[in-house]
């Protein structure tokens, strides 16, 4: 039997759903350049199937967290630029030439840094500046804003490219923190030397026109999240994953189900036991609350979720169709990722960022 066949859990990655998620966000971002996050692997989907759609979808501009994911992608897109959110560590000047990256600086030493290496080189490097506008995660706050718009030397000597700030609450519309963080971010922009910007994630987007600017930022949408959870999801579902039933069992009460004993039966159930667990990015906060699905019909996780294992109602479902070796939706159109993300009690970028090396990777569409 081939290693796909023999395989227990397949995870199928529509390559055509990141077109076309990528050319949504275009429209919806106006005229605005949509540039791609493509961090942490591209969310877990693996960077090198979709960075290359993306580039195809007509994606310019790419960014990472982590200078070596930058690496990995110059070896996959030669052309792209490639921007990292990290910013330019200390020593790490010549990482950026030799994979011509483009740091994102987020501290006044970091722009001083920067300054410095152009004037060895004697050439104006791109860079971008990260103005902190509420995160106090990364960026220059308004003490270091402030101390560049007073001196402006080191600015002089690299190309600002961008200008970027970051959303808290891009996903909370009604967030008082939206417009704060945009009136901070223009504030400072009408101070600075003029540059483009780039200011909204994918939830940034949807907040409207002025939050668009030259150049949108979007990771989670483009692989299937909603970016507007107050209403229906606009995206495209990226990721199906499905679990092999490798037992059934016919349980009567009282008897309990997995680890702990923590699910009793009540009643004569069938159980479906499927190679899926949280080695596998299947959180274990799915214990007793996540759902499965047998073709249209729910079939809810019973007990703990193991290591390697869950076990499923499958009472409803018709016998043919859970039969070991029969595959079971664990993340399907019954229940997308956002659903399976609230379930388990977190977002679905923790969801795509977790999906686990041991299943099967099918990449369907986007075809050269
Ligand atoms: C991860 C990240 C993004 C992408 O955010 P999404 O919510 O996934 O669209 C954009 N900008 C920065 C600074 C990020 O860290």
């Amino acid at each position: 039997m081939s290693a796909p066949s023999r395989s227990c859990a397949v995870l199928t990655i529509d390559l055509d759903a990141v077109a076309t998620n990528y050319a949504h966000l275009s429209s919806a971002a106006g005229g605005a350049e949509v540039c791609a996050v493509v961090k942490a692997d591209a969310y877990g989907l693996g960077m090198a199937r979709v960075a290359p759609v993306l580039a195809r979808a007509g994606c310019k501009r790419f960014f990472v967290a982590l200078i070596d994911e930058g690496i990995a992608l110059r070896t996959l897109l030669a052309d792209a630029e490639i921007h990292v959110l990290n910013g330019l560590l200390p020593g790490t000047e010549a990482d950026f030439d030799e994979h011509r990256l483009i740091p994102v600086l987020n501290s006044r030493e970091q722009v001083h840094d920067w300054a410095r290496h152009c004037e060895r080189l004697g050439q104006r490097l791109p860079a971008d500046l990260h103005i902190d506008s509420g995160m106090n995660r990364l960026g220059m706050g308004a003490a270091e804003t402030q101390a560049l718009i007073n001196d402006q030397d080191d600015l002089g000597r690299m190309h600002v490219e961008f200008m970027v700030s970051h959303l808290a609450c891009a996903e909370e519309r009604e967030s008082a923190m939206n417009s704060e963080q945009l009136d901070r971010f223009n504030t400072a922009r009408a101070r600075l030397p003029a540059a483009a910007a780039c200011f909204a994630n994918s939830s940034g987007i949807f907040l409207g026109p002025a939050y668009c600017f030259d150049a949108v930022r979007p990771g989670c949408a483009i692989y299937g999240v909603n970016p507007t959870p107050d209403t229906p999801n606009q995206m495209s579902q990226v990721v199906h994953l499905q679990g092999k039933i490798v037992q059934t069992h016919d349980v009567d009460s009282p008897m309990s189900v997995g680890y702990g004993a923590t699910h009793r039966i009540e009643k004569k159930r069938k159980i479906a036991t499927v190679a899926v667990g949280y080695a596998d990015g299947y959180l274990r906060s799915l214990s007793n609350r996540g759902t499965a699905y047998v073709g249209d019909v729910r079939a809810p996780i019973l007990g703990r979720v193991s290591m390697d294992l869950i076990t499923i109602d499958v009472s409803d479902a018709p016998e043919r169709l859970i039969r070991p070796g029969h595959f079971v939706d664990l993340i399907g159109p019954h229940n997308p990722v956002d659903v399976v993300a609230e379930n388990a009690g977190t977002i679905g970028y923790e969801i795509l960022t977790g999906l686990g090396a041991r299943y099967h990777r099918d990449y369907v569409g986007g075809d050269a």
